[in-house]
């Protein structure tokens, strides 16, 4: 029997499990069905206009419908749209993507792997870590330290990283040995009266309590957003990253900077390696890579790392890992001009130019009665609510004031993402003054209607 609807939206309800959805609500309330994309603008199959504060998933950022994109996927479908990158097979987009990539990212970082997503571009991050330390005769030397509300995607391996309960529950997760540090975020984790400062020293010396207690011989790399994204947009107090890398360096330990929401400019600088001082023996970008227009993540390491690897390879015979489309050359084609777009319209400098006027108009909402926190950097923001400011007590139930902020936001024409207690904010990179002023505009109305709701 043909049970398909006339309506999209039945058929969505009928058809589509979706991801991060309640399909229980969902299948009362079905999608909201996006149907155009324009610049900083996205339309709904109703013809209602948002302005996308979250850049997709944080990740547009040229905008919606870059026609040079457009052009530039079209003539590679057509002159190839897919060859494979395994034993030895190469295609030009893909060289010529690793050759830009490496004279992007910070200097000490030659060599590029692809994949299709930030989350096996972290599996794979773990199976390399693990395959040099095999080869370097290090067998008990496989733990990563991460931390609690970083995010790091949701495979296995991945998704044991990510330090999120709501994305490990249910899913016998952690399923890799990973032991999550606290989160660095002074507002939500720092003790009664303690200053920035001495938050980072007492973060710093249960970092290094931590590596001592497991053993150093057991712990193998350190992963961290530079900002933390999606567990609520977390800047880290000041020292925190140089303090983490002498860690790493003192007790040999590698250093992987997840970039996959940092990288291309968001932070005000081109990576949040640079924004915070660090230097990672491992790199992770994706996003912003293609602006999202085709799936696609890469892993940036250093010589150092390449070579154990390589070695290894030649050992066993072969790099025994590879995704079919990691690297495929329509992505990759995408990805350069992308880059080229980024580079040409000085769309780091940008985000770097506007930041003060995103980061201070959010501020500016610091005293209304529900705002608890607004913490961010270049142009990516959260916004935490609150029920009471002075205790720094949430609404309950968990989650539930945010989503009426973006469901609010939504219907003021801004898209925004709620994410627990914290509204977070990452418009695309083309972003205009008089569009961050439209932003704050809806979003000051949206946070006022919440609170009418709330009373
Ligand atoms: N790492 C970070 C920092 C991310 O923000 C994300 C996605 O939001 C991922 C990894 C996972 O990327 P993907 O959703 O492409 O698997």
């Amino acid at each position: 029997m043909n049970t398909r609807s006339n309506s999209l939206h039945e058929t969505d309800i009928a058809y589509q499990l979706h991801p991060y959805t309640n399909a229980r609500v969902h299948e009362e309330q079905g999608p909201m069905i996006i149907t155009k994309g324009d610049g900083c603008y996205v339309y709904d199959s109703e013809g209602k206009k948002y302005l996308e504060g979250l850049a997709g998933l944080w990740s547009v950022a040229v905008g919606f419908s870059q026609p040079r994109l457009v052009e530039a996927a079209a003539k590679q479908m057509s002159e190839l749209p897919y060859i494979q990158n395994f034993a030895h097979k190469a295609h030009a987009p893909g060289i010529l993507l690793a050759e830009k990539l490496v004279e992007m990212t910070p200097e000490h970082l030659t060599k590029v792997f692809y994949t299709n997503s930030g989350s096996e571009a972290n599996d794979t991050v773990v199976k390399f870590v693990w395959f040099m330390n095999n080869m370097l005769g290090r067998p008990k030397k496989k733990k990563f330290l991460a931390r609690n509300k970083g995010y790091h995607g949701i495979t296995i391996a991945s998704g044991s990283l990510t330090g999120l309960p709501g994305n490990q529950r249910g899913f016998d997760l952690p399923a890799i040995p990973v032991v999550h540090l606290t989160c660095p975020h002074h507002y939500r984790w720092a003790h009664e009266g303690e200053s920035e400062t001495e938050f980072t020293a007492r973060l710093l010396k249960e970092a290094e309590d931590t590596i001592l207690a497991e053993d150093p011989d057991t712990i193998a790399a350190f992963i961290g957003e530079p900002v933390m994204g999606a567990g609520g947009v977390m800047t880290p107090p000041e020292g925190y990253w140089p303090g983490i890398e002498a860690l790493c360096r003192k007790y040999d330990i590698l250093l992987v900077s997840d970039e996959v929401i940092n990288g291309f400019g968001r932070t005000g600088q081109p990576f949040g390696c640079q924004t915070y001082g660090f230097t990672p023996d491992i790199l992770v970008t994706s996003k912003q890579l293609t602006s999202s227009y085709m799936p696609l993540a890469a892993i940036l390491m250093t010589d150092a790392v390449y070579q154990v690897i390589a070695d290894y390879t030649a050992e066993l015979g072969t790099l025994g890992h590879g995704f079919t489309a990691g690297g495929n050359p329509v992505a990759c084609a995408v990805g350069i001009e992308n880059l080229n777009i980024i580079q040409e319209e000085d769309l780091m400098g940008n985000a770097a130019r506007l930041a003060d006027r995103l980061q201070s108009g959010l501020r500016a909402f610091s005293d209304h009665s529900l705002v608890g926190e607004v913490r961010g950097i270049g142009l990516i923001a959260g916004v935490e609510l609150v029920r009471d400011k002075a205790t720094k007590a949430s609404f309950e139930p968990a989650g539930k004031i945010a989503a009426m902020t973006a469901k609010f936001a939504a219907e003021e024409g801004l898209i925004i993402r709620n994410i627990y207690e914290t509204i977070g904010i990452c418009p695309p990179l083309i972003i205009t003054e008089a569009q961050i002023d439209e932003l704050l505009e809806k979003l000051g109305r949206a946070l006022d209607r919440t609170l009418e709701w709330a009373q």
